[in-house]
Parts: C-alpha cells; structure tokens; sequence
C-alpha cells in the first residue's frame, strides 16, 4: 500500500544488472552484487504464462474460477485468479491487467481491510 492509501505491487531492481525481484534480499540473486536492490512501483500489465480452471476448492470459495501464472510487463511474475473470462478464449500470452480488490470482504482481527487482487483481461472494465 502506497502513502497514499493507493495499492500497488512493490518490487526491487539491482542497479547494478537489472534483475527483478519480489523482496529485497541483501545481495542481487543473480549477479551477487551487495548493492541493496531498490524498491519499484509495478506496472499492472501482463500476459498469461499458463492457466487452470480450479472445480474443486475450500469450503466457502465458489468454484470454478480460474488460476493463472501472469508474467508482469516490468518482470515479476504473480499467481491469481482470472476474473470475468470464459477460461475457452484464454491462452498464452493473453494480454491481462492486475485489479485491486477487498479480498472478499476479509479483515484483520483488529478490523483493518485486507487488499487483495485479481486478473481481467487487458482492456475489460472491472
Ligand atoms: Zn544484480
């Protein structure tokens, strides 16, 4: 969550070779280099690597929904869920954008909302 209260995918870039990654580690995982990988807002485009159609799951949590592995435009790589698709038109490098929603309504113990996100396809308004 940004200072402004607006959400967002927080990565880490080395400055010394560019790699991308979801934490910050105390040296680059791909070139060692012990420069402290700086933080990055993530862009919320990406394309689907690959998808299944969940039928079975948690008491509670309708079923079927969609479960992908989206690669990021900036790097990343996230598993969601696909929202709003017929998962017979998905396929790989389906163009998808990265929502923020209420993850279902969940909150903290102390009441606090949780933040939670999904796919749609790229261009579908949700
Ligand atoms: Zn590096």
């Amino acid at each position: 969550m940004a200072e402004t209260g607006e959400p967002s995918i927080e990565g880490f870039r080395c400055a010394d070779c560019g790699a991308i990654m979801i934490d910050q580690p105390m040296a680059c995982r791909a070139c060692t280099s012990r420069t402290p990988p700086q933080a990055f807002r993530v862009g919320e485009r990406g394309r689907i690597v690959t998808w299944s159609t969940v039928l079975r799951s948690f008491p509670g949590v309708k079923t079927p929904f969609v479960s992908a592995i989206v690669d990021l435009d900036d790097g990343l790589t996230l598993k969601g869920t696909v929202r709003g698709v017929d998962p017979e038109s998905l396929g790989v490098g389906l163009p998808v954008s990265l929502v923020f929603d209420d993850a279902g309504g969940a909150r903290a113990p102390d009441g606090a909302p949780y933040v939670g996100f999904h796919f749609v396809k790229a261009g579908a308004a949700e």
